[in-house]
């Protein structure tokens, strides 16, 4: 179905809104089988994902193939879920014995997820797997500058479920502000710090409730107890997969003043050895989405001395893996987030020097630390804030089932993936549950004066 007006777009929120009222979307049975259509749809189009993935931002398959993890998650739900929907028994006290006191998980509703480019398969899938498992009725809209893998979505959805129940409605700026402007039960937004802030406003004229996933500068510290050869392997892989277009991405690199040329030296040795003498001709290398992204990034090659790279082709919107030094931190490349394959790299000379420099600047969405010594890992640990830590490892976090992934401060607000999802999209509803025997009467007026030392004594213990 296609749906673009602002009609269309609340008169199928209104359709959802009715079936979601008649209560199927409840019954744990049917959000298994739910998750089951969807695996199958996405295991049988397997090949279909990466060549729109491939045609939107030219992805190697084997990066494609990154998007289908999400075939693991739904596994994980699948296996879990019998257990998440359980109501927890919690401890109800004395006071009210014999009462009894549980948690119930509830589905929130219909709840709207708005993805971006970079990731625009699994982006969608990751908390739409979520919002089934919890029993929601789901509007998805993809990004628009993905338009190859938004169809796909679209049919894949329309393919295997009921608009009523789950739809895409494709579009851009436009008809993201007209699904805004309708109630939801809860908004997944993921996209830029800038855009979740319209999506914040938009979502508080209804007091919904959002989940937001931006990005930011990710910073990657690097000290001088590594074994350099991994410590560059890991850095060049974590940039420059997706062309840099990943919002986890090492934005930038703070290596230690003794280390720092040998660590340049040991990149540039990577990317030759990932992507041969000419990045250009290797299929293991990604394009730029667009010429807006391409042309921005191209602008921010002159923010310091090109070490590697620097080559770009508008015609196919290329841009070369580089390395960038003699950067000033007060650059532009240096305030905003590069989203691309540049890499600044700038030298520290103490491990408080470069935690100052990260903690002067807006909290990341992941932080890189290399370095062998525990002592340093814990002070990283302890003195920064980030959504998410790696320790030697650049990206991989991400794909911890089990480790809830989201932002802090200005990266954003809350948290998914694994249980993490299912917690998203749920309302944890606090029941106490009573006999009617037995029924004391201290607290119901007219109150004694040994009523009240009662409750003295008992609240004092
Ligand atoms: P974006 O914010 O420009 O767009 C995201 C979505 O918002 C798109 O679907 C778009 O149509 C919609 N949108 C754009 N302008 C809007 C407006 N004015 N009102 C309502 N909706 C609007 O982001 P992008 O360029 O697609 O993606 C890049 C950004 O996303 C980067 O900052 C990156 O770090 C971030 N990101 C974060 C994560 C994460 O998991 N935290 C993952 C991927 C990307």
């Amino acid at each position: 179905m296609t749906v673009t007006t602002a009609n269309d777009i609340s008169s199928l929120v209104a359709k959802q809104r009715s079936y979601f009222a008649k209560g199927e979307t409840k019954d744990i049975h049917f959000r298994l089988r739910q998750l089951a259509k969807l695996k199958e749809a996405i295991a049988s189009r397997q090949d279909k994902i990466l060549e729109a993935l491939k045609a939107d931002l030219g992805k190697p398959p084997l990066e494609g193939c990154f998007e289908l993890a999400v075939l693991r998650d739904i596994s994980y739900a699948q296996k879990n879920l019998r257990k998440w929907v359980k109501p927890q028994s919690v401890n109800t006290g004395i006071e009210l014995f014999p009462s009894l006191s549980r948690i119930y998980p509830e589905p929130l509703g219909v709840v709207l997820i708005i993805g971006p480019w970079n990731y625009p398969f699994s982006l969608m899938i990751s908390p739409l797997i979520g919002a089934i498992a919890a029993g929601n009725c789901v509007i998805l809209k993809p990004s628009e500058y993905a338009p190859n893998t938004s169809r796909l979505l679209a049919e894949l959805i329309s393919d295997t479920f009921p608009p009523e129940y789950i739809a895409v409605v494709e579009g851009g700026v436009e008809v993201a502000q007209e699904l805004l402007q309708c109630k939801f039960d809860h908004i997944f937004f993921t996209g830029g710090t800038r855009v979740g802030k319209i999506v914040m406003e938009a979502a508080a004229k209804h007091l919904t409730p959002v989940t937001l996933e931006l990005g930011g500068k990710s910073p990657c510290i690097v000290d001088n107890e590594v074994q350099l050869l991994e410590t560059a392997k890991r850095i060049t892989w974590g940039k420059f997969i997706n062309a840099g277009q990943t919002c986890i991405a090492p934005d930038y690199v703070l290596a230690h003043k003794d280390i720092k040329s040998q660590l340049i030296e040991a990149i540039k040795q990577c990317i030759r050895d990932f992507y041969g003498e000419n990045p250009a001709l290797s299929p293991d290398y990604a394009r730029i989405v667009n010429l807006k992204q391409w042309e921005r990034l191209v602008a921010l090659l002159a923010d310091g001395t090109i070490i590697t790279g620097g080559q770009y082709s508008r015609e196919d919107r290329y841009i070369a893996p580089t390395i960038l030094d003699e950067v000033n931190p007060h650059s532009p490349i240096m305030q905003e987030e590069i989203f691309g394959p540049i890499l600044p790299i700038l030298s520290y000379n103490t491990l408080e020097e470069a935690i100052e420099f990260v903690n002067n600047r807006p909290k990341p969405l992941a932080l890189y630390f290399f370095s062998k010594n525990r002592k340093k890992q814990e002070t990283i640990l302890r003195e920064t804030s980030s959504g998410g830590v790696c320790i030697n490892e650049t990206i991989l976090h991400v794909g911890v089932t089990e480790l809830p992934f989201g932002g802090v401060g200005d990266s954003g607000i809350g948290k998914y993936h694994g249980k993490a999802t299912f917690d998203t999209f749920s309302h944890y509803k606090s029941v106490l549950i009573r006999p009617f025997w037995p029924d004391f009467p201290w607290r119901y007026p007219p109150y004694s004066q040994k009523a009240l030392q009662l409750f003295q004594k008992m609240f004092a213990r």
